[in-house]
């Protein structure tokens, strides 16, 4: 291209050497000569300026073409022959191409996972996130499982073979609950300004289960804890609801029937109406019409008192209830081993 002006000019065939040399070659648009024509601009007599900037524009007009022309060069680069090794000592200009690599794109479960905290942020809770490798004493100590305690036989779980510092194997969590004596020793200093603890904490846990449609060794779940004086299990049942009518957008019915855990007294296991057939009957709820979402209860008093609450004064609830439970509902989804398979098939369906 031929340009009039003997300034343009120069730079034109400054910028054209330059650009050849860049990895990247879109910062060539962003070259100081070219600003500084622009900038010229206004310092010209006014006969001269439209004619000016006329060749500036053209000038930037072919470098985005030549720009253009190098990106569509680097996406047909053809894929790189892994049978030849990569030698370090090659000029940079020799070494094999590298495709572009497809974007990535966020996990449905994260995605829900933000909607759900999103709910309770709403309500009034904090978020802490959960840990991945825990002791014996947060897992069960801490907890009310004391050593011995048959209920730890309900959890069967992966241990590291180190040892912590009291001699008991590492746990890969099995469930979020792991977290309540930490969290709920951390927030006390709120209840002594008079502040309810309200926090949720989502975190990964581990099971050795047998796999099927319904069972996987690593799923996500939400705990939820909040301590007041004065909180009884009504509280419980309202926030479960409030939680569940907001992420479902529809209208349910809860009910609850007795259960055991060491550390709730008393626990429910908590059921929702079927969001989709309005107790009718469906394949989702089995026919029955509602759905085992949930384990809850009151925070046993010896529970609150390891953290340093004082259970006369203070009363609160807890639960926890896997995630993936939750979204499969959402969108019939028929297999929880899809969140962790990585299929593309699965996934893209997400973010279409
Ligand atoms: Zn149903």
């Amino acid at each position: 291209m031929d340009y009039s002006n003997e300034r343009i000019a120069a730079v034109a065939k400054t910028l054209k050497e330059r650009l050849e040399g860049l990895a990247d070659k879109a910062e060539i648009l962003k070259a100081v000569e070219l600003r500084a024509l622009y900038s010229e601009i206004p310092t010209l007599p006014a006969a001269e300026r439209a004619s000016f900037g006329k060749g500036i524009n053209m000038l930037k007009a072919e470098l985005e073409q030549l720009v253009a022309q190098h990106q569509e060069q680097a996406e047909a680069l053809p894929p790189i022959d892994v049978t030849a090794p990569f030698d370090g000592n090659v000029p940079a200009d020799k070494h094999p191409g590298l495709l572009n690599a497809m974007n990535g794109s966020k996990h449905p479960l994260m995605t829900e996972l933000d909607s759900v905290l999103d709910i309770f942020y709403r309500m009034g809770f904090t978020a802490v996130e959960s840990r991945q490798l825990d002791d014996d004493y947060h897992m069960f100590g801490a907890l009310n499982f004391p050593e011995g305690h048959p209920a730890r036989d309900d959890y069967d779980t992966f241990m590291t073979e180190e040892t912590d510092a009291n001699g008991k194997q590492l746990i890969a969590p099995a469930h979020t609950s792991t977290m309540q004596n930490r969290v709920l020793q951390a927030l006390k200093p709120q209840l002594e300004q008079g502040k309810p603890i309200a926090a949720v904490i989502p975190g990964r846990v581990f099971r050795n289960e047998d796999l099927d449609a319904r069972h996987e060794h690593t799923f996500y779940q939400l705990e939820g804890v909040y301590v007041d004086k004065g909180v009884h299990a009504g509280h419980l049942m309202a926030t479960l609801k409030t939680f569940l009518q907001e992420y479902y957008q529809k209208e349910l019915e809860i009910k609850t029937q007795p259960f055991y855990f060491p550390f709730t007294e008393p626990s429910f296991e908590f059921a929702l109406s079927c969001p989709f057939c309005e107790k009718k009957g469906c394949n989702i709820c089995g026919y029955s019409g509602w759905i085992e979402l949930l384990g809850c209860g009151m925070i046993h008093p010896n529970v609150l008192t390891m953290a340093g609450i004082d259970p006369e004064v203070y009363t609160g609830f807890a639960w926890g209830g896997g995630i993936e439970r939750l979204v499969m509902m959402k969108y019939d989804i028929e297999d929880v081993r899809h969140f962790e398979s990585g299929k593309l098939d699965f996934l893209r369906q997400f973010n279409a």
